[in-house]
């Protein structure tokens, strides 16, 4: 279903250009309009869903099937050296676009902006670990076979 305030709807339905590298039935997939590097690219699925928490569990597999298909494709054209897939999820998580999308970055050795998507890193007590690990077990009846 498309969403007519988004702008990759608007997108995929090709009423706002793009540079389309791949398309099927299910996923457009375009380059990023402000590239953090060379043929940065985002995967959009074409049914309109705002984030992780609201597409449907097939299509997620399908978009990282896509991403590692991508992937090696993008690595042999660009020759880059490396790759980041990423995916940002609410504002605060960074995301700008509320319709789904997985971000294809490739990377390069000596590229001038290479520190971005590194972090500075959080201390937590060897309780406090526990605390959230003890928070976050899985309950073993939700696991996959
Ligand atoms: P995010 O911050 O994860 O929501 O990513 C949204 C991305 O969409 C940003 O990297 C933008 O540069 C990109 N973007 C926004 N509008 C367009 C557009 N019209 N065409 C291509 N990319 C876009
Ligand atoms: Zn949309």
């Amino acid at each position: 279903m498309r969403n007519n305030d988004c702008i990759f709807c608007k997108i995929i339905a090709g009423e706002i250009p793009s540079c389309t590298i791949y398309e099927d039935g299910a996923f457009k997939v375009i380059l990023d309009v402000n590239p953090a590097s060379k043929g940065h690219a985002l995967i959009l699925p074409k049914e309109h869903c705002a984030d992780i928490y609201e597409i449907d569990e097939e299509t997620a597999a399908n978009v990282m099937k896509l991403a590692k298909k991508l992937t090696h494709y993008m690595t042999e054209q660009l020759r880059c050296d490396g790759f980041n897939l990423l995916q940002n999820n609410h504002e605060v998580a960074g995301q700008t676009v509320y319709h789904f999308h997985m971000h294809l970055i490739p990377r390069y050795h000596g590229a001038r902006n290479n520190d971005i998507l590194r972090w500075s890193h959080e201390t937590f007590s060897a309780g406090e670990m526990d605390e959230i690990c003890n928070k976050l077990k899985f309950p073993e009846q939700f696991q996959a076979d």
